[in-house]
């Protein structure tokens, strides 16, 4: 969504939009995680509230979204409600450096130049912040067994998986001649 500079007064203002899930996925696929580990099926409903200090803009609101996601243990897709508080500063692109005091608060410092300013990159940034480091569909997913391949959820296999490679079968058959 993008804001003239003209609208961003000293006042708060309060707006709610939807985000397209493109942005979003665009940067999922080309960051760190995984291409399908998480994607975006549904718009990203930002609640913004903004306002100006001097130069300086601020914005704060919330992001809340559905990520379809899959599982890095089990690779079930299981839907991801994500709910998440944001907060970011855009200050003029400058040849001075901004505010110690603003680069030392733990704030989303960017710069911004012309007449508008669009917050939806900023946004979908936030939303991709707010992901789990690993898509887990339970805390305690148990996974795939790497012996029968099943699903353990599901189905508790009683294939021991501590088993030894069986390439060393032949070995361990292996008797010492007896001695004579
Ligand atoms: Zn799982
Ligand atoms: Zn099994």
């Amino acid at each position: 969504m993008k804001i003239r500079l003209e609208d961003i007064s000293e006042e708060p203002t309060h707006k709610t939009f939807a985000a397209t899930s493109k942005a979003v996925n665009e940067r999922l696929a080309e960051g760190r995680h995984e291409a399908e580990e998480f994607r975006l099926t549904n718009p990203l409903a930002v609640d913004v509230t903004y306002y100006r200090a001097g130069d300086d803009l601020y914005f704060h609101g919330s992001l809340v979204t559905t990520i379809s996601a899959s599982c890095a243990r089990c690779l079930e897709k299981y839907a991801l409600p994500l709910e998440t508080p944001f907060e970011f500063v855009l200050v003029p692109e400058g040849p001075q450096e901004p505010d110690q005091e603003l680069q030392d608060d733990d704030l989303a410092l960017s710069f911004f130049s012309g007449k508008e300013v669009d917050i939806e990159p900023l946004c979908s940034e936030q939303a991709i912040l707010a992901l789990p480091t690993r898509a887990l569909c339970r805390e305690d997913c148990q996974g795939i067994c790497a012996v029968c391949g099943g699903d353990r959820n599901n189905d508790a296999c009683s294939c021991d998986d501590t088993a030894p490679d069986p390439r060393w079968a032949t070995l361990r058959e292996w008797k010492p001649p007896p001695a004579s």
